[in-house]
């Protein structure tokens, strides 16, 4: 058995992928596959509708929000968030804490100003920026809730006069957010939702429609609304599993449940990394997230044969990005904590040996 600390695509609770896998050869028993099955077809769109109901349900979505489920990953919505809602000569404020926030913040440059109000870049984004002042002129505010490279995430969201948007992509669904406080918020779906293919976007209706340019249909979050994610053949597959994996995290007893899973994983994974004198951790102690959780070696000799020495045990995934180098064990929702001991064992019999 392997133990899959992947960073994304994610670890899925293996019953979602038996279920997907019988899907695929026979759909609700009804003799097609759903790969086979017109998107239009009354049983697809139950699929889509209760992996809306789904989503509205586990993260209480308020009145007046649309939730569509669209393609392009994340990194269209890098684009598409300013293309709806940055005005030609307005601005919008963004916090740098990280890679993929940099990676938003140069595609919103497309359409308008930036205001890269904080930037964690001085340290290589291994804490949160916290001290800044949200231009109250600007269109939005953009933040990235959990650094995915780096292991950080906001514990806080700050108070904000201006809509918030927020790329929530590794950690949509592992904890309570109080989905009114944003004007926008999206996700891949390839950690906490299902398999690569589709993001999430839940979206404050009053907000659009207020930029004068003209936007094309597939980028337009009206049309897609008006549309109900079907305005183009939608990527059923990917909607599918999305909807088996939050099934699933419904019956887990739902995101508040998972959170104190989630915070379990996470408090005795950074106790060892504490304790154990040949790991430290990487990112500012407050600002340590409970999705990603980044580690190095104090003697740089260890790191490769500490990475054989948990492959042989069947952890897999947890080499750093590249950029910050060392390890990352991603802990996603449907990762059990039974691996995060073996991650743990494996931790302290290397030390043993090393001492
Ligand atoms: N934002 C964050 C926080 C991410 O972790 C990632 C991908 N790992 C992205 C955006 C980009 O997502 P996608 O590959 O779906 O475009």
């Amino acid at each position: 058995m392997k133990h899959n600390f992947g960073a994304g695509p994610g670890i899925l609770p293996h019953e979602v992928l038996k279920q997907a896998a019988a899907g695929v050869v026979d759909f609700n028993g009804i003799g097609l596959s759903i790969l086979e099955i017109s998107h239009r077809s009354p049983d697809f769109e139950a699929v889509l509708d209760e992996a809306v109901k789904l989503v509205k349900e586990e993260l209480g979505v308020p009145e007046g929000y649309s939730v569509l489920f669209l393609q392009g990953g994340a990194s269209t919505q890098f684009a598409m968030v300013p293309y709806n809602l940055l005005p030609e000569n307005g601005k919008a404020a963004y916090v740098e804490s990280g890679v993929w926030a940099n990676k938003a913040l140069k595609e919103a440059k497309f359409f308008g100003n930036v205001e890269v109000i904080a930037t964690a870049k001085d340290a290589n984004f291994t804490y949160i920026p916290k001290d800044y002042t949200i231009p109250a002129d600007a269109a939005y505010l953009h933040l990235t809730s959990n650094n995915t490279i780096y292991g950080t995430q906001l514990q806080e969201f700050p108070a904000s006069p201006i809509p918030v948007v927020c790329d929530m992509s590794s950690d949509i669904f592992s904890r309570k957010v109080n989905v009114a406080d944003f004007g926008l918020i999206y996700a891949g779906a390839q950690k906490n939702m299902g398999p690569a293919g589709t993001t999430l976007v839940i979206v404050k209706n009053e907000l659009l429609g207020k930029v004068d340019r003209k936007i094309p249909s597939m980028f337009n979050y009206q049309v897609q609304i008006d549309g109900g994610s079907m305005y183009n053949t939608p990527p059923v597959f990917a909607i599918y599993v999305s909807m088996l994996t939050l099934r699933w995290l419904k019956s887990k007893g739902g995101v508040e449940a998972i959170q104190k899973e989630n915070e379990a994983k996470a408090n005795v994974l950074y106790e060892e990394i504490d304790r154990n004198p040949l790991f430290k951790g990487v990112c500012k102690v407050e600002d340590r997230s409970h999705m990603n959780v980044c580690f190095v070696v104090e003697n740089p000799e260890h790191e490769k044969p500490f990475l054989k020495f948990a492959e042989e045990r069947g952890i897999d995934g947890i080499k750093g990005h590249r950029s910050v180098g060392g390890f990352r064990a991603s802990i996603y929702n449907a990762l059990p904590i039974s691996s995060v001991y073996v991650l743990i064992e494996a931790m302290q019999e290397f030390a043993e040996k090393n001492k």
